[in-house]
């Protein structure tokens, strides 16, 4: 099996500009895809080559100043790019057959997705990967932080000689972290721990530059949350009964796939810096043992809501303050 360290550049528009398309398109659509950046590793983690492409974006196609300051990517150089089908096709060649995904962290994967989902492309062949920092974490101290590629760098005292933001630079970054590690022990531990995850992204992350939620309702409303898309065959999911909100800002979807079975979608709320709000969400495949649990759970909440009315019967007095 091959290894590919990915790291993508994405361009974002101006808030007005990005919900115009939004609602033009139908679809959440965070940024669009700019570069794209590969390292194939092989079974011993040598390197055995590299993928860059500039891709022309199709809706956002004025290029942010912030995202050109950072990547170093010009208009001139954007306008001149490939387009996103095209450039897909030939990564996934480059790609070949037999591979898993490295990233630094668990956006780029959602990102291109999301960008191949818009021009109605299949992406089930980027489902097998792995977020190194996850695994970075593990083998080092056991943290939970996000730590950036700049840290691990560090942490493994690699020079840092070439620049960082773009994208091929960045994924041979990755790669070298990756030598660092126990990439086969890693996955291992991975599959048992998170690969049940059939998605898994940040929605209304402002420091990834999103607009984050002004509340929480706000939030729950978006479609990625109440119409969701199944993540394997992208149809719509069917709610199978209330969300579930416990403990931590916690929520929990119930949906079923007609042809790809049942799922849950969870919430975990965070604050962004500005007091906006950001969550991780993520679609797993539901068991009997979680539906059961599920249940269970919202059955509970149910009766302490009721013992809580009868304790204070002047609440109910009032109907506007009871509708939940
Ligand atoms: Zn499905």
């Amino acid at each position: 099996m091959y290894y590919i360290t990915l790291d993508l550049e994405w361009n974002q528009a101006y808030a007005q500009k990005a919900l115009a398309v939004q609602r033009r398109l139908c679809a959440r659509l965070r940024g669009e895809v700019i570069q794209i950046g590969a390292v194939k590793l092989d079974k011993h983690l040598r390197v055995c080559g590299s993928y860059s492409v500039i891709v022309r974006p199709k809706h956002f196609k004025k290029i942010h100043k912030h995202v050109s300051e950072l990547t170093g990517i010009s208009q001139e150089m954007m306008d001149a790019g490939v387009p996103l089908p095209t450039a897909a096709e030939n990564f996934k060649r480059f790609c070949g057959e037999d591979f898993a995904f490295l990233t630094w962290g668990p956006d780029d994967i959602p990102m291109l997705k999301d960008n191949l989902h818009i021009h109605d492309m299949p992406s089930e062949w980027l489902d097998r990967t792995y977020d190194l920092q996850v695994i970075f974490n593990k083998q080092t101290d056991g943290g939970t932080k996000q730590r950036s590629l700049e840290y691990a760098m560090e942490y493994f005292e690699i020079p840092q000689n070439l620049p960082a933001h773009d994208a091929l630079n960045d994924a041979y970054f990755t790669a070298l972290v990756a030598q660092k590690l126990d990439v086969k022990e890693g996955i291992r531990a991975y599959d048992v721990s998170q690969g049940q995850y059939l998605e898994s992204s940040m929605i209304g992350d402002a420091d990834a530059g999103d607009d984050g939620y002004v509340t929480v309702s706000e939030m729950l409303e978006d479609a990625a949350v109440c119409r969701p898309l199944c993540p394997i065959c992208k149809k719509p999911l069917i709610s199978k009964g209330k969300p579930l909100h416990s403990k931590g800002q916690r929520y929990t979807y119930y949906y079923e796939c007609k042809k790809d079975g049942e799922m849950f979608l969870t919430l975990k709320l965070h604050r962004n810096f500005n007091d906006t709000w950001r969550a991780k969400r993520q679609i797993t495949h539901a068991t009997e043992e979680q539906i059961a649990e599920y249940k269970q759970k919202l059955d509970a909440g149910t009766i302490r809501r009721r013992a809580r009315s009868r304790r204070s019967p002047r609440r109910r007095k009032n109907p506007a303050q009871n509708a939940e």
